[in-house]
């Protein structure tokens, strides 16, 4: 008999990063003094008309383009009624049975390394609600701030196509990948610019061969890559065992609502999740239908860039580098922008790919920062690049190099010859420490001749002492062999 397995969808929100609000002119912005980036339009005042932002509109077309998707051409807005403190108006205008994308779909690698489309179902448009904040003072008070009330959000709502909790973090990474590339979004997941909630079944096989659906759970709000992996694995695990004690299956109507709990890795239950029919969603009569033209489509279609899956293709054909760095590269377009600038100013695609990869995002994760704040020009790393391909510098130095960069600015070359730091390739000065360090080193010399390939190594290790880590190391271990005959 075959094993459970999950049905998954995703729903994700992603804040737009506009100057203005979706249908007001208050600044889009995150944080702030509480309430200070609030108008009587995004506070839902009697008789105030919204008015949908243009580039709003136009950024959700690019979306769509970028997934794929139908445009509608002709889309509208409704109002999604439900009572909560944090929605002053007490409706969210979003798009019921007008979005403005359909269909489209991202592909990713399955579990077994094959490529899957997981399709997407729609993208529409929506605004934001406020925020509470709960004190924990003693006081148990809690406030609410309406500054996010009213921000752009586009919904991405995906078919339950994916199959397992990689999967669904695969697909994640994917829509942010894309989200980032065509710019319309920060993506920041701390900030609270990309949401995801996840609606999980699972097929349990029975013994006469059919299988059944369990109730869809849908967990709310989970706010990071890894918090989606764990809320997954524990609803597929809960949801058997709850069968096994019930027997309840999906009717169609007992999905529930679960909340995800960051510090007991679990998910808890809700409520049982409104059905369409409790939204009460009718057309928002403030706003009118749009027509969206074939001109304004072409128009978005040039805001269109590479995307990443095109841009990974051609770094590995252009640049000759792996699949890999390509894949590493690539998933972060400013990452690989500066890879590319690099390569204007050097021929050694391979070194440089690896020299971002390793030495330069190590820094980037210890620092926490992003590829545009680090200090070091892209030319100024091609050249340390290009130094230690030539022979000019050992490895060793290209090292103590980029630090020395990092601090103080200066290029490669210009420190590699104000602290003579250049590669000593001399094979009679060479020689001279050679000798010597053998001589210092009876013990090791003993212990290679009786086989132990380590003492080659610490040899090696003490010629690069004395030759202040110049000494070429290719020449040297040679030399050191030679010697030791
Ligand atoms: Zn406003």
């Amino acid at each position: 008999m075959n094993k459970p397995y999950p049905i998954i969808g995703l729903e994700v929100h992603v804040q737009l990063k506009t100057k203005t609000k979706a249908f007001c002119r208050c600044e889009n912005k995150y944080g702030g003094i509480p309430n200070s980036r609030v108008c009587p339009v995004c506070m839902g005042m009697p008789g105030m008309l919204p008015v949908l932002n243009e580039s709003v509109l136009n950024d959700a077309i690019v979306a769509g383009l970028a997934f794929g998707s139908q445009i509608a051409s002709i889309t509208k807005f409704d109002r999604k009624n439900y009572s909560y403190p944090d929605l002053p108006k007490g409706y969210q205008i979003s798009q019921y049975d007008k979005p403005i994308c359909s269909g489209g779909f991202i592909e990713i690698e399955d579990d077994n390394g094959t490529l899957k489309h997981i399709n997407i179902t729609r993208i529409h448009i929506e605004e934001d609600a406020g925020k509470l904040i709960h004190l924990e003072d003693g006081t148990n008070n809690s406030y609410v701030d309406y500054n996010r009330c009213g921000a752009p959000l586009l919904e991405t709502v995906s078919e339950p196509d994916i199959r397992s909790s990689d999967e669904a973090v695969k697909y994640l990474k994917s829509l942010k990948e894309i989200f980032e590339y065509i710019e319309i979004s920060d993506c920041n997941m701390e900030e609270g610019s990309l949401r995801c909630d996840a609606n999980i079944s699972m097929m349990i096989p029975l013994s006469d061969g059919t299988e059944i659906n369990t109730p869809i759970s849908e967990v709310k709000n989970i706010n990071s890559f890894s918090n989606v992996k764990k809320a997954i694995e524990y609803e597929i695990i809960r949801q058997v065992e709850e069968y096994h004690k019930t027997k309840e299956v999906n009717n169609g109507k007992n999905k529930i609502t679960r909340g995800f709990d960051d510090s007991k890795g679990i998910t808890v239950f809700q409520r049982s999740k409104e059905g369409e029919s409790d939204y009460r969603y009718f057309p928002e009569p403030d706003l009118p239908h749009l027509e969206i033209t074939e001109e304004l489509i072409n128009k978005s279609k040039l805001r269109l860039p590479e995307l990443p899956q095109n841009k990974r293709n051609r770094l590995e054909n252009q640049y000759g580098i792996t699949q890999y760095d390509a894949t590493t590269l690539s998933a972060d377009k400013k990452l690989s922008d500066y890879f590319e600038k690099c390569c204007k100013y050097t021929t050694n695609y391979k070194k440089v790919a690896n020299f971002i990869l390793t030495d330069i995002c190590s820094i980037l994760n210890t620092e926490n920062i992003s590829i545009i704040d680090f200090s070091v020009s892209a030319e100024d790393i091609a050249q340390l690049v290009n130094l230690l391909s030539d022979g000019t510098i050992s490895s060793w130095i290209a090292k103590s190099v980029f630090e020395k960069m990092r601090l103080t600015n200066k290029n490669p070359l210009s420190i590699v010859e104000e602290e003579s730091l250049l590669q000593l390739n001399n094979d009679d000065e060479l020689d001279t420490i050679v000798i010597k360090v053998l001589s210092e080193n009876q013990k090791s010399v003993e212990d290679y001749k009786n086989g132990k390939d380590n003492a080659l190594k610490y040899l090696m290790g003490q010629v690069m002492k004395q030759s202040k880590g110049k000494a070429n190391p290719v020449k040297t271990t040679e030399m050191l062999i030679e010697r030791l005959k």
